[in-house]
């Protein structure tokens, strides 16, 4: 490579590292690093089939499907007490720094948890006990959270209950801003789920599921119709019908895309193959996301810098991405109208500072 090639790829690279973000699609479960989830698998006398940050890295490798489910079952299982939750809530928002995220909205799944008879967790248990997690983590570095609890895709009987408690006035004081939908999309239809979103919906609260990720376009119209859905998780198979393409373009509806997840899970085989740009330059209104960044082995700089210099994104329309994330946000109009106005002033200073 030229020497002026490497060191424009620096530039670019502090320049990203440096930008103001917002992230919209991240689980707390996935969140969990290796030396993390070896401490509390110690203090919790949970058995683990890896027993250091070499091997536990390794592990979090991904291979299939089931593997992953296991993962994030064995990750599910050493989080037992309230001070666990605080303490990956905690250790998230330090990430959140190193990656200069201002705001994230964050996914969890209130049924690994309070569904085990083993934990004696309540739902209000687990909501305290992050919103302690995200205060520290707030006062310690300016980054703030709110949440999207997901209802488990393979256990439907459970949304009734979910969604009674998510709809009131407990959690939506505590940080509560839409209903999720995760877990296997295979045998899963959103249509399923109708009942429960549209309860959701009555009482103000949006639907927001995983969509289009290992079921293609038929997945994303149901989410549309049947959950009255106003963001999806992920989307990116929405390519495969121009229809679909068209309609989320007239409607904005944002998609949060999550490249390195989407080359884990088999999705695409590579960046250069991987959907976003097209949605991007099809007009649809994408923001980029991390997903499970431990399980991963990610970061959002990582994925934004993948998006660049992998996927071939301009930095205008690099940009526009992190622009669409506070836009497409749940927060109130003044705060997003306060971050869109530091993220740009901070985008123009960073890209005259790095001469880009
Ligand atoms: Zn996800």
């Amino acid at each position: 490579m030229l020497q002026a090639d490497q060191i424009q790829l620096d530039r670019i690279r502090h320049y990203v590292r440096a930008l103001p973000k917002a992230e919209l699609h991240v689980h707390l479960e996935g969140t969990v690093q290796p030396a993390t989830l070896l401490d509390l698998a110690a203090q919790h006398g949970v058995e683990l089939p890896v027993s250091t940050i070499e091997e536990v890295t390794d592990w979090y490798t991904f291979r299939d499907f089931n593997h992953f489910i296991a993962i994030f079952r064995a990750i599910s299982q050493c989080l037992r007490t309230p001070a666990d939750f605080t303490r990956i809530t905690y250790e998230y928002g330090r990430s959140m720094a190193k990656n200069n995220i201002r705001y994230a909205e964050v996914t969890w799944t209130p049924y690994s948890h309070v569904g085990d008879p083993t934990k004696n967790l309540t739902f209000a248990d687990l909501l305290n006990a992050i919103n302690a997690g995200r205060d520290q983590a707030k006062q310690e570095w300016g980054v703030d959270m709110r949440w999207i609890p997901d209802i488990m895709r393979g256990q439907p009987e459970t949304a009734p209950t979910l969604v009674k408690w998510l709809t009131s006035s407990a959690a939506q004081a505590g940080g509560v801003v839409a209903l999720g939908l995760g877990g296997p999309e295979i045998g899963f239809p959103p249509e399923l789920f109708a009942e429960a979103f549209s309860v959701a919906k009555a009482k103000g609260l949006p639907g927001n599921p995983h969509a289009g990720e290992t079921v293609g376009p038929a997945s994303v119209w149901g989410s549309l119709r049947a959950l009255n859905a106003v963001r999806i998780g992920h989307g990116v198979r929405a390519v495969e019908d121009p229809a679909l393409v068209d309609y989320l373009v007239e409607h904005q509806i944002p998609l949060e895309v999550n490249p390195t997840s989407n080359l884990c899970l088999n999705v695409y085989s590579s960046y250069a193959e991987h959907s976003l740009r097209q949605l991007i330059e099809a007009g649809a209104m994408v923001t980029i996301n991390s997903d499970d960044p431990a399980l991963f082995n990610t970061t959002l700089n990582d994925e934004y810098i993948h998006a660049v210099l992998d996927c071939g994104l301009t930095l205008d329309q690099l940009e526009q991405t992190g622009l669409n994330a506070v836009r497409a946000s749940y927060l109130p109009p003044d705060d997003k109208a306060t971050l869109l106005a530091s993220f740009e002033a901070n985008y123009a200073r960073l890209r005259a500072k790095f001469e880009l």
